[in-house]
């Protein structure tokens, strides 16, 4: 009896946090799952009790799709060394057997070690999940984690990314460029692939070689724009290194995705906010999605030593979710908050961050405040209800690393935002960065309730109109190997490793 009690508590929270925080994909949801049952040590509660309990559509066992549109794998790399050494605070390695900076226990860094970091058989159980959930992968956003990839042998990295093709054919291919050609008509296709890696890892070379992999979006451990909270984390690169990526990642079409840090060794609340400022108003930065990770601390690591030594004193969390909910209010539209806190299993954090669901404290103090987050994923239809019947385009204009960039975005009267295309202006061609359009993901051929309405087309046809207003001859798209059959129907046609139509 008392046991059910607690387990009626426990779906109740479990309800509660899914409903404020408007999550709608399974892997969220069930991310809370995991969250909510620890705290009240008891099993995982069943999707479909909570669904009986609550009817919430994210908990029903009918085949749905994915409402964020895509389908996300993560793959995790073996364990190898970072080139500069290691930072305060990063959590594992090759002396844990750990990838470097996971501590083994995270969901992707467990499937990695059970799959002995090999990326076939990691992508192949992902796609299986999926189906028992009762989601077709049919757009895979590839994720690459651990360390630094970008440092690893090139053969390393080039068999690496074939394995999570072949995965996805289901078919062993030859080469990873047959791999990718045949994933241009697969049921599961690679519609973005992601890299994560240092900003000083970045250079034409690499660049070429990323573009190659097929990858279309950089994670860069940024952290800090300030050389002397970089240094006192031995984070080894400069302010001058994160600068020159960002441009020339930007110059080559690529989406960023910075990583920040509060609360590194060295920084307050104030110092932190105001750099959180500086990335988004400097336009050396103005990345176009960033992932907030405050400090953590984590025993076995040298940020323990330096608390142990009253060096370094971590923030409260009331503290942590004030800070993080004022630099959320000043987010621009065009940045899309991807990850409040990383996801470490909380029985290795030591201070009191642990047993959090952030990013929901964070939302209830902004509710509290009437602050409003204006970021791409609060804005997203799927997750707010939108009316579409009062969309409409809508352009913004900024400057960043010394260039032109164009948010055209397709939102309602509320700004609830359906789709939107991220372009950069090259010298004698516009760049589409990024296409996305938001709700369920449809069955590629299949018309979902939002996705295949011609949202991406419409925005397409501005960018091209835009583009052909300002003089330029020729569109170039960074497109996910999976997508190019997409654009090749809109007229384009390969460039390199892009896609590209003149106009
Ligand atoms: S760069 Fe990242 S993975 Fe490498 S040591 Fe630093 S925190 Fe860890
Ligand atoms: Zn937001």
């Amino acid at each position: 009896m008392a046991n059910n009690k607690v387990s009626e508590k426990a779906a109740d929270e479990i309800i509660r946090r899914v409903s404020n925080e408007n999550i709608n994909t399974k892997n969220e949801a069930y991310n809370i799952k995991r969250l909510v049952s620890k705290e009240f040590s008891i099993p995982l509660i069943n999707d479909s009790e909570l669904y009986r309990k609550s009817k919430l559509r994210v908990f029903s066992r009918k085949p749905s799709r994915s409402l964020s549109g895509v389908s996300v794998i993560a793959v995790m790399t073996s364990p190898a060394k970072c080139p500069h050494g290691k930072c305060v605070f990063c959590p594992g390695g090759v002396e844990f057997m750990t990838p470097q900076s996971y501590t083994g226990e995270e969901p992707a860094a467990l499937r990695g070690r059970m799959f002995k970091y090999d990326a076939f058989r990691q992508v192949r159980s992902r796609i299986k999940q999926y189906y028992i959930l009762g989601q077709t992968p049919s757009k895979a956003e590839l994720i690459i984690m651990g360390g630094t990839f970008t440092n690893r042998a090139w053969n390393y990295q080039k068999n690496f990314v074939k394995d999570c093709f072949d995965a996805l054919n289901g078919k062993r291919s030859r080469s990873l460029k047959s791999a990718q050609l045949l994933n241009e008509h697969a049921k599961h296709r690679c519609v973005g692939l992601t890299v994560e890696t240092r900003p000083d890892e970045i250079n034409d070379k690499i660049i070429t070689r990323l573009l190659e992999l097929g990858a279309t979006r950089v994670e860069l451990g940024v952290q800090s724009v300030h050389d002397k909270i970089l240094k006192n984390s031995k984070r080894g690169h400069t302010v001058r290194d994160i600068v020159k990526a960002t441009k020339l990642l930007k110059n080559a079409g690529f989406k960023i995705n910075y990583h920040l840090m509060t609360n590194m060794p060295g920084s307050n609340a104030k110092k932190d906010f105001e750099s959180f400022r500086k990335v988004f108003s400097n336009e050396n930065f103005k990345p176009d999605m960033v992932k907030i990770y405050p400090t953590l601390l984590i025993k076995g690591t040298e940020l323990h030593n330096l608390y142990d030594n009253g060096e370094w004193v971590p923030y409260s969390l009331k503290e942590t979710v004030g800070l993080i909910s004022r630099i959320k209010r000043i987010i621009p539209k065009y940045v899309r908050v991807m990850r409040i806190q990383r996801d470490i299993p909380s029985f290795k954090i030591v201070q009191d961050l642990k047993n959090s669901n952030l990013r929901q404290l964070v939302n209830e103090e902004m509710k509290h405040k009437d602050w409003k987050c204006s970021c791409i994923r609060c804005r997203e239809a799927g997750r707010n209800k939108g009316d579409f019947s009062k969309a409409a385009i809508k352009t913004m204009k900024y400057n960043a690393s010394n260039g032109v960039e164009y948010f055209i975005e397709y939102s309602d009267n509320n700004n609830v935002l359906f789709g939107f295309a991220r372009l950069r202006m090259m010298k004698n061609f516009m760049f589409i960065r990024e296409l996305h359009v938001y709700g369920e993901q449809a069955i590629i051929g299949e018309e979902g309730s939002i996705q295949h309405r011609g949202i991406g087309k419409k925005l397409m046809l501005k960018a091209e109109e835009l583009a052909e207003k300002l003089g330029l001859k020729k569109i170039k798209v960074i497109s996910g190997v999976g997508v190019r059959e997409y654009y090749r129907k809109l007229g384009y046609s390969r460039d390199w490793f892009y896609m590209s139509k003149n106009i």
